[in-house]
């Protein structure tokens, strides 16, 4: 439930409410918005709405009816703007984040940073820790690559992103990455969901192989619940009949999410698609349908890439996409620095 505040609603009256709430048994979560105050009631007890209505500075009181309650649309008058390295995700702006799928060694990530910086790319991704089909395969460097992460991206002047697999990494993580993401593997691991909703950096959540809008919503309702609102989904591709590409890239998730929910939502095509020349045509048809950002693997050198090779494009390639798609994000209202 939601009560929403009148604008002028006075710091004590918030409070009464937030009391009034708490009595019923319901943790009150205050939120400041721009224009006015709500008050979040989260828990599932039934009570007469009108006992609220009644309460001075009071102005509407809605029941949310999906099982996602801070996430969906109606919690908040404005959508959610997560904001990293001056490179925003949400309403109006479509953030980028690139670089090679795995941190093979310092030299190697080095030289993708180096290509990326001229592309302006303020946001360097790249898993240490990798969730791969064998166990024969590269599995990451590990604790080693998160520091070789961290020391390029310092020499660039970059933040990072990297996938966390275990909430036992959370220390490590904490210390090396910037923006957490959760892999599509690992959306409905509740316990790490429990443990990154305790800290405050970003997290991205990936879109389950098979998750429905409502499973992956939901999911970030955990990390939400436990007080951390930076959080921005990650459509990266669906299980289908369909096996010449890779995952099949919905992006209708893009308008879908967009009317549930306030969260910025963002596109990954390397993993969706899995094959380099469908990702520039797929990155411009999500940045076209009002994407708030995408998530894009390249490597100075895919041919000699240990994971994904086929999928990440080369730097020029995106270099001549980022200037593409900053000419077709203002056509839809959007902004791309
Ligand atoms: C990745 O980003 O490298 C990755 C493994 O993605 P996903 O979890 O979407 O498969
Ligand atoms: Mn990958």
């Amino acid at each position: 439930m939601l009560v929403i505040m009148n604008p002028n609603a006075t710091e004590q009256e918030i409070m009464r409410v937030a009391m009034f709430l708490e009595s019923k048994g319901f943790e009150a979560r205050i939120s400041h918005g721009e224009v006015r105050t709500v008050v979040h009631a989260i828990g599932n007890i039934d009570v007469d709405k009108r006992d609220f209505e009644l309460l001075s500075g009071v102005a509407d009181v809605i029941k949310v009816s999906t099982d996602y309650k801070l996430a969906a649309r109606v919690s908040q008058g404005q959508d959610t703007i997560v904001e990293i390295n001056g490179i925003k995700f949400g309403d109006k702006y479509t953030g980028l984040i690139a670089g090679p799928c795995a941190i093979e060694s310092y030299d190697q990530l080095d030289k993708t940073a180096q290509e990326l910086s001229e592309s302006n790319v303020k946001i360097l991704r790249g898993g240490a820790f990798k969730p791969r089909t064998s166990p024969y395969a590269f599995q990451g460097l590990g604790d080693e690559g998160l520091k070789i992460l961290r020391s390029v991206a310092d020499n660039h002047g970059m933040a990072v992103t990297s996938e966390i697999m275990d909430a036992s990494q959370l220390d490590l993580f904490m210390k090396y990455v910037d923006v957490l993401q959760i892999g599509a593997r690992n959306m409905q691991n509740y316990n790490l969901l429990k443990e990154v909703g305790k800290i405050h950096k970003p997290v991205i959540l990936k879109r389950g192989l098979a998750a429905t809008f409502e499973e992956w919503l939901m999911s970030a309702e955990y990390i939400m619940a436990g007080g951390n609102g930076k959080v921005i989904l990650c459509e990266r591709g669906i299980r289908t009949f369909e096996s010449y590409t890779r995952n099949t890239l919905d992006l209708s998730s893009i308008p879908v999410i967009k009317k549930l929910s306030h969260l910025p939502i963002i596109v990954d095509p390397s993993h969706g698609t899995g094959l380099r020349d469908k990702v520039e045509p797929m990155s411009r048809a999500a940045v076209a349908a009002g994407c708030d950002g995408l998530i894009i693997e390249v490597h100075y050198n895919p041919e000699c890439a240990l994971c994904d090779g086929a999928q990440s494009l080369y730097p020029w390639q995106y270099d001549l996409l980022y200037k593409q798609i900053k000419q077709i994000a203002p056509i839809v209202g959007k902004e791309i620095v």
